[in-house]
């Protein structure tokens, strides 16, 4: 075979895989076999730049930068949708366009409105084009080489589709994926993402594609525009998904207004059980030619209504607004108000973010707020009622001091986020950080729960992480509700915690930026602490994925003379300040570092682990140019698997591995 026929085949064969995967749920291959294609693919990419793709599989890890991003007008502009909360406004709408139309219709499409961020996609000879933003409607900006990263859409089509056409859906991030992008902010002490639909939107204006790729964004499409070959939209939809496009199963043809009520019933009582947000439905009429009869206002389409639910949103007393200091020194507003039921659950509290919004509101004490359960994740203020206002003294100035320690509060450049610095007196700061220190994921001293850190702290047993090893069991079993049994416990735990390997110690230290995946690439790289308090610029940027905002953060902690005696502190305790490399049973693993993916057969994780470190090998968390060799269990994550094709890094099994070793 020749190379290009070669790579052509390749590409089609990866296509297709992928598209089974991420739009049926069907893995046509094992994912071992997925790897070494791509691989092969890459290679050959590589060999013969001459049959560069734009629409290659190996696109899809991202790696395009986009300083600005270019706009251009849409071919055909991108409507909003006239809306609607009530069911006889929907009747009205039917009656409106029978009218129009001069016939009755008894043909719709009803589908789920779904909350992201919306995106139009050309394709030409079943070839992704372009992707633009909705942007003002009439012109979009070019994300396409973000867009290429999101897995279900599909870069080169099959079957019989047109030869050019424009195709719309809406671009959402999944319930949990949004939840484990927050989860991994908080662990680095950053302010947390809001809702999924905005951080879908900022993630398609990321300048990395690398790093949009990272972000599990999903396209769920729902209209195709400049193609007439169908009769009826839900067959052009239909056939769509046959060229590769993901149409979500949830959306009904129907033939009667009370169908279509039904359809709202049903999925304003199934919603919060989806994977994902909806702000409504849409009901759209089915017939292409009554659609271009009916054709478009100045805003919306005539032809389709969205049906929202009612947000649960309700007004209440704003009592009063305290703020919360994170262990970073993050400053967050919160307001109380009088309680409310909001879709079942009470509510009294709901965080303001930052200064901005409580400006932006121009919030008195005393105000009627309105309060919604916004995305149903966390619930929100989202106005005041006009009419019932509090007194305009009771005006509400964003503090200037940090109320638990009094320093002044600062702004970091570039952040809406206002911070108190002083990280030596601020005793929530402290706490915080006392209580990441001993969390599952950093030290993991099981027995110290979050409210016993609180109270050890109150009682002035610990005030600061390095105290944690000072702990003498008579100061416990003083305590009210501490029985000796659970003393000794608490103490064996915490000497266990000095295994901790020094990855873990660099996270568990809290400097803010500096989360798992960071910590572990700094101590690989740097092998020790002094090491690393003594690197210059220039060596922390030559690390992948460290940028300025880490650099300045890791200086500012490493200046602050308190920090480094804690370090001091915990050195002499015994705490892992270094990689291991003393008790070697062999070198054999020198220079190779390892990232280790997926469950195994015989060995746990942490064996695997502990035998990597014990042969001279490195252990990192992601997948860098530096890695070596995979240790890929069943479930290898996605990520990881890519990272590694792009990167030419070898995927062994745990045989592998151990045959390695005996080597
Ligand atoms: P709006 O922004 O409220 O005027 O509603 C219009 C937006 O709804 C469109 O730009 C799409 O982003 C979004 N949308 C979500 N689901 C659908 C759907 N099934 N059909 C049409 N538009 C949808
Ligand atoms: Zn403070």
């Amino acid at each position: 075979m020749n190379p290009e026929e070669e790579i052509k085949g390749l590409r089609n064969k990866l296509h297709k895989y992928n598209n089974s995967y991420y739009n049926n749920d069907v893995s046509l291959v094992s994912d071992f076999e997925f790897d070494m294609l791509l691989k092969k693919l890459e290679e050959l990419e590589k060999k013969y730049p001459q049959f560069y793709d734009f629409n290659s599989p190996t696109v899809r890890v991202g790696g395009e930068v986009t300083k600005k991003f270019q706009s251009f007008n849409h071919n055909f502009p991108m409507y909003s949708l006239a809306n609607t909360y009530s069911k006889d406004e929907i009747k009205e709408w039917i009656k409106r366009i029978e009218k129009k139309w001069g016939h009755k219709i008894n043909d719709f499409n009803c589908e789920l409105k779904f909350d992201g961020a919306s995106i139009n996609l050309y394709y030409e000879q079943g070839k992704l084009k372009r992707a633009l933003t909705r942007g003002d409607g009439t012109k979009g900006d070019d994300v396409t080489s973000n867009i290429k990263t999101i897995k279900n859409i599909p870069l080169v089509l099959n079957g019989n589709y047109p030869e050019k056409f424009e195709i719309r859906g809406e671009v959402i991030l999944p319930i949990h994926s949004f939840n484990t992008l927050n989860n991994e902010r908080k662990d680095k002490g950053l302010p947390l993402f809001r809702n999924p639909r905005n951080t879908a939107s900022g993630s398609l204006k990321l300048q990395h594609s690398k790093e949009v790729a990272l972000r599990k964004l999903k396209c769920f499409f729902y209209s195709i525009v400049g193609e007439n070959s169908s009769l009826y939209h839900s067959d052009l939809l239909e056939k769509s998904r046959e060229w590769g496009f993901f149409i979500p199963a949830s959306m009904k043809r129907v033939n009667s207004i009370n169908e279509i009520f039904h359809f709202i019933d049903f999925w304003g009582k199934k919603k919060s059980e989806l994977p994902y947000e909806i702000d409504g439905i849409v009901v759209k009429v089915n017939s292409i030619k009554v659609q271009n009869e009916l054709g478009f206002t100045a805003k919306v389409p005539r032809w389709a209504i969205s049906y929202k639910y009612k947000a649960e949103r309700q007004s209440t007393l704003l009592l009063s607004v305290n703020y919360q200091i994170g262990r970073t020194g993050a400053v967050t507003p919160v307001a109380n108000f009088e309680p409310i039921n909001l879709s079942g659950t009470i509510v009294k509290r709901a965080s303001l973010h930052n200064s901005d919004q409580i400006e932006r509101l121009g919030l008195r004490i005393g105000d009627y707020v309105y309060v919604e359960k916004g995305g149903e994740i966390i619930p929100k203020i989202v106005g005041i009622d006009k009419h019932r206002r509090g007194a305009l003294d009771n005006l509400i100035k964003f503090i200037e001091n940090c109320p638990e320690c009094g320093s002044k509060l600062e702004k970091v450049e570039g952040e809406a986020q206002h911070y108190c610095k002083d990280e030596i007196n601020c005793k929530t700061q402290i706490i915080g950080k006392i209580q990441h220190f001993v969390s599952r994921k950093a030290m993991n001293i099981e027995s110290l729960g979050s409210e016993r850190v609180i109270l050890l702290f109150k009682k002035g047993i610990i005030k600061n992480i390095a105290d944690i090893y000072k702990i003498e069991v008579e100061k416990l079993t003083n305590l009210e509700g501490m029985a000796e049994k659970s003393a000794l416990n608490l103490i064996e735990s915490i000497k266990e915690s000095k295994k901790q390997p020094f990855q873990k110690v660099l996270f568990s230290i809290g400097i803010r930026h500096v989360g798992e995946t960071v910590a572990s690439k700094l101590a690989n790289h740097f092998g020790s602490i002094e090491n690393l308090i003594n690197s210059s610029y220039h060596d922390l940027v030559s690390v992948e994925e460290i940028g300025e905002k880490i650099v300045k953060s890791i200086n500012r902690y490493f200046k602050n003379p308190q920090n480094l005696l804690i370090i001091e502190k915990l050195s002499k305790e015994g705490i892992k300040f270094k990689i291991d490399d003393n008790k070697n049973k062999s070198n054999i693993l020198n220079g190779k570092t390892f990232v280790i993916s997926g469950t195994f057969e015989n060995l746990s994780r942490e064996e695997i682990k502990q035998l990597v470190l014990e042969n001279g090998g490195k252990l990192s968390s992601a997948v860098n140019s530096k890695t070596k060799i995979i240790i890929g269990g069943e479930s290898i994550g996605p990520t990881k698997k890519q990272k590694a094709y792009l990167l030419k890094v070898p995927i062994i099994g745990e045989k592998e591995f151990l045959k390695m070793l005996n080597t």
